[in-house]
């Protein structure tokens, strides 16, 4: 077997390993209602499970798969050569050179950070890492740690330059995490890719990040949390849009009776109070929504004011 192919082999048996555990808890959206034409694809990526269901030959569906492992070996900060990667092992000695399209997503996420007024912040890996959230090693860090974690995730010690399409941390120890984000830039691209390839309808399924496209209205029911897999209470109407949700019950560990949940409240480091329990951004940009969603579960109220006014076709459902 040819060595990447054999990796990629071994990875998604470990991947399916840890992970089949949390795939019902995953989906946090299901379709009541969709093409009965579309052929079907479920597979692992991006750490979690991935379904594109498209009008076209089975054959042709393996194309964006690997279109989803290539991005994740692009932009997973836990794969040793990605780009992401690169960056944050030279932070605080050498600015990274990148490709357009992850210079692109960082400059998105830094802008996003500026516009949620820090609840959205790409620098919160030290802080992560000090929660186990990176590996799975789940512990609770002392007031101090965090303090110092902290001193690491200022907006404005990542530079961008435009030309070079370059990125550098000024500090050693800072690194950049795109899961708050990325899911949804790769659903953009891969919408792109299916109107350059005249596909005209489909649904994408990333995580819970869900994308659909085509003429008709689609129905898309939105998971009740701490509900049973599949149950709902809303179902939402929605014609080319992306319906991206965060939640604070698919991915938390517990310690002492406590739960600790994996959105970081980026002013005090601890996993962010629940104002919801979960929020759901429907728009025609998923990139936005998928960082909307994280921001306004950490902020609430205040900050669904003022991207209603920066965004007027937004919709923001909260449960
Ligand atoms: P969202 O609310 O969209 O994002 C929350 C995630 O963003 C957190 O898990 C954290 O990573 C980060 N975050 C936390 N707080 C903030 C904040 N305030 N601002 C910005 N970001 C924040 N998971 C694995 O366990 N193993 C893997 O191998 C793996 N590979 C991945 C590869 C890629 C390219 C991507 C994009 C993600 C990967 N993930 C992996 C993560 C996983 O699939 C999800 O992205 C993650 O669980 C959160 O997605 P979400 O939609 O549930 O939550
Ligand atoms: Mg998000």
């Amino acid at each position: 077997m040819h060595q990447s192919t054999m990796n990629r082999h071994i990875q998604n048996k470990w991947q399916k390993m840890f992970f089949l555990p949390f795939i019902f808890l995953l989906f946090m959206l299901s379709f009541i209602s969709c093409k009965k034409t579309n052929n079907s694809v479920s597979f692992i990526a991006l750490g979690t499970s991935c379904k594109i269901s498209l009008p076209v030959y089975d054959s042709k569906l393996q194309k964006y798969v690997n279109f989803i492992y290539d991005e994740d070996d692009r932009l997973s900060y836990r794969k040793e050569n990605s780009e992401i990667a690169f960056i944050n092992k030279n932070a605080g000695k050498a600015e990274t050179v990148v490709s357009e399209n992850t210079y692109n997503l960082i400059k998105r996420a830094v802008n996003l950070c500026y516009e949620t007024d820090g609840a959205f912040n790409p620098l919160l890996l030290p802080v992560i890492r000090e929660w186990g959230f990176d590996n799975g090693e789940y512990r609770v860090p002392t007031d101090g740690e965090i303090e110092e974690a902290l001193k690491l995730t200022h907006i404005e010690d990542l530079v961008l330059n435009d030309e070079k399409k370059s990125v550098f941390l000024k500090k050693e120890g800072m690194g950049l995490d795109l899961g708050g984000i990325a899911k949804g830039y790769v659903s953009d691209e891969l919408y792109r890719m299916f109107i350059e390839d005249g596909i005209k309808s489909g649904t994408l399924n990333l995580g819970g990040n869900v994308f659909v496209f085509g003429d008709k209205d689609y129905k898309v029911a939105i998971q009740k949390p701490y509900g049973q897999r599949g149950e709902y209470d809303i179902v939402e109407t929605v014609k080319n849009q992306a319906v991206i949700t965060s939640g604070a019950y698919e991915r938390y560990f517990e310690k002492d009776g406590k739960t600790y949940h994996h959105i970081i409240d980026p002013s005090t480091g601890f996993p962010s109070k629940i104002i919801y329990n979960s929020v759901t951004i429907i728009s025609n940009d998923s990139t936005l929504s998928d960082a909307l969603s994280t921001a306004i579960f950490i902020k609430g109220d205040e900050l669904i004011s003022k991207e209603k006014l920066l965004h007027s076709d937004i919709k923001v459902v909260t449960q």
